[in-house]
């Protein structure tokens, strides 16, 4: 009983640590948000010092321009950085940023003449990353705060510059044209790539039991309902099997959760040891397994289940090696009355409760 208690207590933890895992999830993906930013703010911006430096030595701009200048590209990315990581709400806080950033591109493009190619550059790299980090919305946004920044430069320093670009600002501006999107390509590249991996987690987190890495009971159904189907349609053999541990409670009992735990593991491992690769071997929670054994007869699968009895015989549990495990077996081949996949999951429990009663540690077959 106290073990239990324990147990439970147990699972209600895992359930607050679950909470906390899904708020430290946002925010891991916040951070990591904001660290792809990271990377094409530093290179676009320092990239983009050259044709604006450009730009300002051939106009005379001085003094306090020079400051925005070396600030905007070589301190901002990093105070960008610092701020989002910093945030409680990091996503947030980098969508900020990128609204800064539509702001000082503003700056630029009023200050250097909308016609200038230094400024469509730049339009279009803060676009770009506008464009992947919040989709269209966040773009409008950012082009509306462009041009409402630009319209208040032109207005304050006077300048509307219209005309053609020279040499110079063709050889700073087009290596930056022509690379930005190579890189935010790359960039945009491995966020799929790191996707696909998260999926490919996720998919494997849903379907699995976390303890012994076995189907789960909601996947594994999903797999017997269409081992069922196959069983209909080709009339073939196919025997299920539900297996449950003898006197488990005993074992938490005496010897504590975490010795039971090792047993239902040790369990596991010998299931997946003696049976065949196909077999498909579930938990169904607790101290109960299922097994699919398609195209297999039910005299196969008592004899597979026998080699197991034995090998439990010899199998001592590292947390308490006088203990011995047993296990109750309840075996139903597939048979044309089952109407439905869940009365032959039910035929193989009944010869299970068969086993328990007949003095466990054995095999049954429903009737
Ligand atoms: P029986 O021979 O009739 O099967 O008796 P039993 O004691 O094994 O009874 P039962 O199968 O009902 O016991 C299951 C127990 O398993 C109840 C619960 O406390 C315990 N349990 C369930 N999940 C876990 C787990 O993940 N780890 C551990 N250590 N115990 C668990
Ligand atoms: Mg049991």
């Amino acid at each position: 009983m106290m073990n239990d208690e324990i147990y439970y207590n147990k699972e209600r933890i895992r359930e607050e640590l679950n909470q906390d895992l899904s708020q430290d999830d946002s925010h891991r993906s916040g951070i990591l948000f904001a660290r792809r930013a990271r990377l094409a703010r530093g290179v676009g911006l320092a990239a983009m010092f050259f044709p604006i430096a450009g730009v300002l030595v051939t106009h005379f701009h001085t003094g306090g321009w020079w400051l925005l200048l070396v600030g905007w590209a070589f301190i901002w990315p990093h105070l960008a950085w610092q701020l989002a990581c910093r945030s409680a709400v990091p996503h947030r806080s980098e969508i900020l940023n990128l609204k800064i950033d539509a702001v000082i591109t503003g700056v630029w493009t009023g200050l250097m003449g909308v016609t200038t190619l230094p400024a469509a550059a730049l339009i279009v790299m803060i676009g770009m990353n506008l464009m992947g980090s919040g989709g269209f919305r966040l773009f409008i946004a950012g082009i509306m705060i462009m041009l409402l920044s630009t319209l208040a430069t032109l207005q304050l320093t006077g300048t509307l510059v219209l005309r053609l670009p020279g040499p110079l600002e063709w050889g700073l501006t087009l290596p930056v044209l022509m690379l930005y999107p190579m890189l935010f390509a790359w960039v945009s590249h491995r966020t799929a790539l790191r996707l696909a991996e998260h999926k490919r987690r996720l998919e494997l987190m849903s379907t699995r039991d976390g303890m012994t890495g076995v189907f789960n009971r909601r996947h594994w159904e999903i797999l017997l309902r269409n081992e069922y189907d196959q069983c209909r349609r080709s009339q073939c053999a196919g025997t299920l099997l539900i297996i449950d541990i003898d006197h488990f409670k005993t074992i938490n009992d005496t010897w504590g959760h975490d010795v039971g735990d090792e047993a239902i593991v040790a369990i596991t491992r010998q299931l997946q040891l003696t049976l065949r690769s196909c077999d498909v071997i579930g938990r169904f929670g607790g101290d109960e397994f299922a097994v699919i054994m398609s195209r297999t007869s039910a005299e196969s699968a008592i004899a597979a289940m026998s080699r197991v009895h034995e090998r439990l015989k010899n199998m001592p549990l590292p947390g308490a090696p006088a203990q011995r495990l047993r296990i109750s077996v309840g075996v139903a081949p597939w048979g044309p009355q089952f109407g439905h996949y869940r009365e032959w999951l039910k035929a193989a429990d009944v010869a299970l409760y068969k086993a328990k009663n007949a003095g466990r540690g054995r095999t049954e077959v429903a009737a």
